[in-house]
């Protein structure tokens, strides 16, 4: 970091290079304060737009970044140094999620009248969705698009404003993403980005003016924000990463399961939140699935399939878990060597103690642990005893099984003969329990997640000999109640 005359600034290194992509302002409390405070106005006038505008400001930016793909393909790749054509599935991911939000927001969160029940026959009640005015978004660097556009999208076709902080490893993906919103909404600063390290986060999660905070990182620093948040009674939503688990069944499609556990795993690098990173095989096709895997990973190679490790610290993490994977168990496919910095090859290591770090931690590395064990039931056990509890993905050729398995899988998402499947579905809510967080993104919970409801009863006209609400009632009243009350409910059902 420099220390400029007026205002410090960092760069942004492109990791497998170490050359600076970019310069970036650190945003102090102040800016950040100054950030919230004009977003304010701008959340109001957005919300005024009403819902037809926000859809066709929402997918006019669609089209902007749809036609500017290549554009932020390339910071992308840079700022992470993931492959270009990652960085281009990540961000059509993101647009599919931007349009639905877009399409979707008033069906979801738009007034609607509810039954008011039959001791509410004189009353209108209507729920409606309203924005909660400005959301802070707080993101991380694995997919510096597709992740954060998670909450902003779903925020912004809500009705808020949103102050977004990326992560200190991809600012100019960050400043690049709220520079194109302008194109489609030039008028006020709906959704602006703030640039920093973590004190320009933590800013962001204490300001009063911040309504709810979004955040996408460790379980660690969450607990930070939440305690930042606790000054103002800020609700957030967490989503903290995971120790995700893959499931072969005995009647697995084993090439199948092979292939997407491979990726599962070592797809970008292994810094997924929802990666494979343990694998339960049932013992009847353990063997025929370890061919299946090794087979296809030894033509895996780190700078060609998938990029460097983004967070230089990472390495020692990754460095950690396989030392004690391999002093504790089985390497099948490399080991402590597989560490190059910044790049690591695929790592695959066998009868790994259950509460070693690397079955027991967040590796965010192209390392994957596989044990045999009696039965689905074991494997379901294992995976289920874990303190993350984010997505998974079950192997089986037999769909009532596998729903079963997915029902009971301890996680907010389960994928069924294919991996992550459930990211690209926007309908589907996306986030976890335990210590992979709390709270919904995508889909209608998380169009939800960034608004209040809100009820109201009008009534329509008076219940003659009904006013329960008033000092003037009488006895004759509440008989009357009383007798509608043992009628309504009063009958015991066999
Ligand atoms: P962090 O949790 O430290 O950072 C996530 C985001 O929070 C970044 O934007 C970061 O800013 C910001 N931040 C850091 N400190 C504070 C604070 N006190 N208040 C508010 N915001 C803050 O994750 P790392 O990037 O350091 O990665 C560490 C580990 O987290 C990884 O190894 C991985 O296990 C996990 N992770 C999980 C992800 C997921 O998808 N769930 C994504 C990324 C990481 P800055 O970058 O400027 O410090």
């Amino acid at each position: 970091m420099s220390t400029a005359t007026e205002q410090r600034t960092f760069d942004s290194l492109n990791p497998a290079t170490g050359s600076v992509v970019g310069t970036h302002p650190v945003h102090d409390a102040a800016a950040v304060r100054a950030a919230v405070a004009a977003a304010g106005p701008a959340a109001e006038w957005w919300a005024g737009l009403g819902w037809a505008e926000r859809r066709r400001r929402l997918l006019d930016y669609k089209a902007v970044i749809a036609r500017d793909i290549a554009r932020i393909v390339t910071m992308v790749h840079e700022e992470t140094g993931k492959p270009k054509a990652d960085a281009t599935l990540e961000v059509i991911l993101t647009i599919t999620h931007l349009d639905w939000a877009a399409r979707n927001a008033r069906k979801v969160l738009g007034p609607r009248r509810v039954s008011p029940g039959p001791t509410g026959l004189n009353i209108a009640a209507t729920l409606e969705y309203l924005p909660l005015g400005v959301v802070g978004v707080i993101g991380p660097w694995n997919y510096p698009v597709f992740t954060p556009m998670g909450s902003i999208a779903y925020a912004l076709a809500a009705g808020n404003a949103v102050v977004f902080k990326p992560s200190e490893l991809t600012p100019g993906t960050g400043v690049l993403l709220a520079e194109l919103f302008a194109e489609s909404v030039p008028e006020h600063p709906v959704f602006r980005t703030v640039t920093g390290l973590g004190e320009t986060g933590a800013a962001l999660a204490g300001d009063p003016g911040v309504k709810k905070i979004a955040f996408t990182g460790s379980t660690a620093t969450a607990k930070r924000v939440m305690a930042a948040c606790a000054q103002n009674l800020t609700p957030m939503v967490a989503e903290c990463g995971g120790k995700d688990a893959l499931i072969v069944d005995a009647d697995a499609d084993l090439a199948a399961a092979a292939d997407a556990a491979l990726w599962g795993a070592m797809s970008n690098a292994g810094q997924t939140c929802v990666g494979v990173e343990r694998v339960y095989v049932v013992d009847a096709v353990y063997d025929d699935f370890m061919r299946e895997l090794t087979g296809r990973a030894e033509k895996v190679r780190a700078g060609e399939e998938y990029g460097p490790i983004t967070m230089p610290g990472q390495i020692d993490v990754i460095r950690r878990h396989i030392d004690a994977a391999v002093a504790n168990g089985k390497a099948v496919l490399g080991g402590p060597e597989s560490v190059r910095p910044p790049y690591v090859d695929p790592v695959i290591v066998e009868d790994v103690p259950e509460d070693s770090p690397a079955v027991r931690e967040e590796t965010f590395g192209p390392t994957v642990t596989v044990k045999r064990v009696a039965d689905a039931e074991e494997a379901l056990e294992r995976a289920n005893a874990s303190a993350y509890g984010l997505a998974g993905t079950i192997f089986s050729g037999d769909r009532r099984r596998a729903m079963d398995l997915a029902r009971r899988m301890r996680t907010g998402m389960t994928a069924i003969n294919s991996v992550i499947s459930f990211a690209s579905i926007p309908a589907l809510p996306f986030g976890g329990l335990g210590d992979s967080g709390f709270g919904r993104i995508h889909g209608a919970d998380g169009l939800r997640e960034f608004s209040r409801p809100k009820g109201v009863s009008r009534q329509r006209f008076a219940l003659p000999g009904m006013n329960l609400t008033s000092f003037s009632r009488g006895q004759a009243e509440l008989d009357r109640l009383v007798r509608l009350v043992s009628f309504l409910h009063g009958r015991r059902k066999q």
